[in-house]
């Protein structure tokens, strides 16, 4: 069986330049989290909010943690002093909500908008067209307390690659525009997160900047 550090390290070989692995650690134990640690990993993934919160406080204080699940608007105030980036802001409710509790502590959250373009209907986010209109509607120069880094995306679980590919391609297309447009000369504005054990390779492929790895990393996650 091979060990997580072993798993890091190859992974890490696999990625292309600039390609940044968040270890996504989501119901596995501290233990195993700290091996990663071990490894020099820093940037952890963790998709529920109570989990989350459990573990940042058991582990080195500098990991950045990334909330990378649904947030419910009723766990904003919990995650937000946790965590260093959410990357599934899914509305522009919750967003406004994140940069409210996020004034309201006297931090800025970085963050990343999440497109919904998998065929599957449970995947939250927002349509690439919602997603632009917000932008290009000004709704982000109102907002000091959230820094918008990027996009963040799923592809749909299939082992179509085209439709796999096409997705990945959808989402950087739509990174593209708003660097052009609204974000343009906003130097943070440089993360394209998308790419997950079974589909990173074609993601870096077509412009991912930031993996999202849990299963190749720790295993099978028993739920
Ligand atoms: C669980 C999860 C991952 C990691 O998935 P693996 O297939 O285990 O690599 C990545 N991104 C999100 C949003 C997830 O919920």
């Amino acid at each position: 069986m091979s060990s997580v550090v072993d798993n890091i390290r190859q992974i890490r070989e696999s990625l292309l330049p600039g390609v940044e692995l968040v270890a996504v650690s989501k119901f596995h134990p501290v233990e195993v989290l700290r091996e990663a640690y071990g490894a020099g990993q820093r940037v952890f993934g963790e998709s529920r909010v109570q989990e989350l919160v459990r573990k940042e406080p058991l582990l080195p204080s500098d990991i950045e943690w990334h909330f990378i699940g649904h947030l419910q608007t009723n766990k904003v105030r919990l995650v937000v002093p946790s965590v260093s980036m959410i990357q599934s802001i899914d509305s522009e409710r919750l967003l406004r909500l994140v940069d409210k509790e996020s004034a309201r502590i006297g931090k800025v959250t970085d963050v990343l908008l999440q497109l919904h373009v998998a065929l599957e209907a449970t995947k939250f986010g927002f349509s690439c067209e919602e997603c632009e209109r917000m932008v290009d509607a000004g709704v982000i120069e109102t907002l000091h307390n959230v820094r918008i880094c990027g996009v963040m995306g799923m592809a749909t679980n299939t082992d179509n690659d085209e439709e796999i590919r096409k997705e990945f391609r959808e989402i950087r297309r739509v990174f593209e525009r708003l660097a052009a447009g609204c974000m343009d000369g906003k130097d943070y504005f440089r993360t394209v997160s998308m790419g997950m054990s079974d589909d990173y390779r074609i993601a870096m492929e077509e412009g991912s900047t930031m993996v999202r790895i849990g299963s190749s990393i720790f295993g099978a996650r028993e739920y």
